[in-house]
């Protein structure tokens, strides 16, 4: 996490307004990231939000920090570059299921198991929303959508484990109709230094008729002090709990939570600081290096 600042009252909210549907669980996660921005007074200058393609990929537009509304799949690497650019940004990723998990899944696996200082928000509402209703990598097996009429056969990606086992350093997941505890989280993530994966179960009530904010609140629960966010053993239990119980138990909050260097502190290049902290090559210099390696 990057620069706060509690000298000038920081106006976050950009006045655009969402275009999602009427009861849209990005709603929720809205309020959610406003009211951990704010708590944290996190400098808005210092600020990236960055998304890729979906409904939830509207996010950055909502608010006045920074965004980047970049290509489907591609927030991390877009956010991992920034942030070795200027290691003083906050940088947080704000896509949906499809995007993080289809498209862009390989990138989650590595940017984890790189621990890349950033948080990565993903709504998770079990479709593709923007495309209209077809089954994504999250959707439950027998859930018919467009694509999947006579229900899905594929067996949904468990976002919690897989980031787990990829190296993520700290791994939760919130409700959209639960935004007090969804800020906390979210401001947990942010003050994390490392990889911080946030799934958010953020309900498309326009085209998902399963998973609907009814269907959660008859399941999850809150994780509570008696579970230890430290023990991977533990984490990966509460991680497979929902699939294990056949989503009748749908724990939320924090799974894993560790400490560990970041690639930045690692890394021979980035150990010196950022790239914009870095001494800058003049033109003959840099003509220079073309010269040796041609
Ligand atoms: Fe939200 Fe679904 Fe509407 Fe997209 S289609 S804005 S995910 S309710
Ligand atoms: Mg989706």
């Amino acid at each position: 996490m990057a620069t706060q600042t509690t000298q000038v009252k920081q106006i976050y909210t950009s006045g655009v307004k969402p275009v999602w549907c009427p009861g849209c669980g990005d709603y929720g996660v809205q309020v959610a990231i406003l009211k951990a921005i704010t708590e944290l007074s996190l400098d808005k200058s210092s600020t990236l939000l960055v998304s890729g393609i979906g409904c939830s990929s509207a996010m950055p537009h909502v608010f006045s920090t920074y965004g980047i509304h970049s290509i489907h799949g591609r927030v991390l690497p877009v956010a991992t570059g920034a942030k070795f650019a200027n290691d003083d940004l906050t940088v947080i990723g704000t896509t949906g299921d499809g995007d993080a998990y289809g498209i862009g899944v390989a990138h989650l696996i590595h940017a984890a198991r790189r621990n890349i200082d950033i948080t990565y928000i993903v709504m998770n509402n079990q479709i593709y929303g923007l495309t209209t209703g077809q089954a994504s990598p999250t959707s439950l097996v027998g859930a018919k959508t467009k694509s999947t009429p006579f229900g899905d056969i594929e067996e949904p990606v468990n976002p919690i484990a897989l980031a787990i086992s990829s190296g993520a350093t700290f791994v939760a997941r919130g409700f959209s109709g639960d935004p007090a505890h969804l800020a906390e989280l979210i401001k947990q993530g942010i003050v994390h230094k490392g990889f911080a994966l946030i799934d958010v179960f953020s309900p498309c009530v326009t085209f998902n008729t399963l998973n609907t904010y009814d269907w959660f609140r008859q399941r999850i629960y809150k994780l509570d002090a008696t579970h230890d966010a430290s023990n991977l053993a533990s984490a990966f239990d509460k991680a497979t709990e929902a699939e294990r119980s056949n989503w009748a138990k749908i724990p939320i909050g924090i799974f894993y939570n560790i400490d560990k260097p970041t690639y930045s502190e690692l890394d021979v290049a980035l150990k010196k600081g950022s790239t914009i902290k870095q001494p800058q090559h003049t033109k003959e210099q840099v003509q220079e290096l073309i010269d040796e390696n041609k």
